[in-house]
């Protein structure tokens, strides 16, 4: 069972008195364990594509199955728990919360969840220690490089152990050795998890050490 598979979805936004069809009969399938590159053009549908994986955004035709369970066969409750479960979204800014420790921040998900505190606190320190951030467990997001803030943020995607990573441009604000040092620990995570991910980026020396490549033409994805 492919951990994302999306089957003939299409998305389109009202633009005045026509569509703008975004996403039109889009096929694809990740397993466990297989990281994905996502490179099109602005406006091609990438951010469109994984707000409908990502249960962000409900297609307009087709189906988004997460670990072989359609999105659709669920109410807006059940798809909201299945987002928090078993998908980890990674932006290109991390979207950390200021006021809170590296720790805590990647405590917060688990929390919302409803794990014990002393459990949360316990996996946070093991994700920090895998992304070589142990000593920093107790920093806030300002006492942190832009690359150990991108680690914490990718740590707390996974806090909850989920099926899918989807990330927009997760090196799109780092310099080039440091993205490098980020997507590498990010795969390895990846990896190391057992989760699929799929990662938009336009950054194609690190799309190239990814498993597979996929674009968007048409509002179709296609293997490049
Ligand atoms: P990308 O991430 O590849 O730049 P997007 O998915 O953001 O592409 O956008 C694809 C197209 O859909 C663009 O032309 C964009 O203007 C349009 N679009 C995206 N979101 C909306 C929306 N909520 N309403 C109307 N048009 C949208
Ligand atoms: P910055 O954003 O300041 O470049 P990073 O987040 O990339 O910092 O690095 C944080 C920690 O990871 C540092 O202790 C650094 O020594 C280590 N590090 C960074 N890049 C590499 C690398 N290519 N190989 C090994 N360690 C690295």
């Amino acid at each position: 069972i492919p951990s994302l598979r999306l089957r003939g979805v299409e998305r389109r936004y009202r633009e005045g008195d026509h569509y703008l069809e975004v996403l039109r009969s889009a096929n694809l399938a990740i397993q466990a364990g297989e990281v994905v590159a996502l490179i099109a053009p602005s406006g091609a549908g990438k951010s469109t594509l994984l707000h409908v994986a990502g249960l962000l955004e409900k297609p307009d035709a087709g189906e988004v199955y997460i670990g072989g369970v359609a999105a659709g066969s669920l109410d807006d409750a059940g798809r909201t728990r299945m987002r928090r479960m078993q998908i980890g979204f990674v932006y290109q800014f991390h979207h950390l919360l200021p006021e809170f420790t590296a720790e805590e921040n990647i405590m917060m998900p688990q929390m919302i969840r409803g794990l014990d505190r002393k459990i949360a606190a316990e996996r946070s320190r093991e994700l920090l220690a895998y992304m070589k951030l142990a000593e920093r467990a107790s920093h806030r997001p300002s006492e942190l490089s832009g690359g150990e803030q991108q680690r914490v943020a990718i740590a707390r995607a996974v806090a909850n152990a989920p099926k899918l990573l989807l990330a927009d441009e997760p090196t799109g604000n780092l310099d080039p050795k440091t993205a490098h040092y980020v997507f590498d620990a990010l795969q390895a995570l990846v990896r190391a998890s057992g989760l699929a991910a799929l990662i938009a980026t336009h950054n194609l020396d690190i799309a190239d050490r990814m498993d597979r490549r996929i674009t968007l033409q048409d509002g179709k994805i296609e293997e490049i």
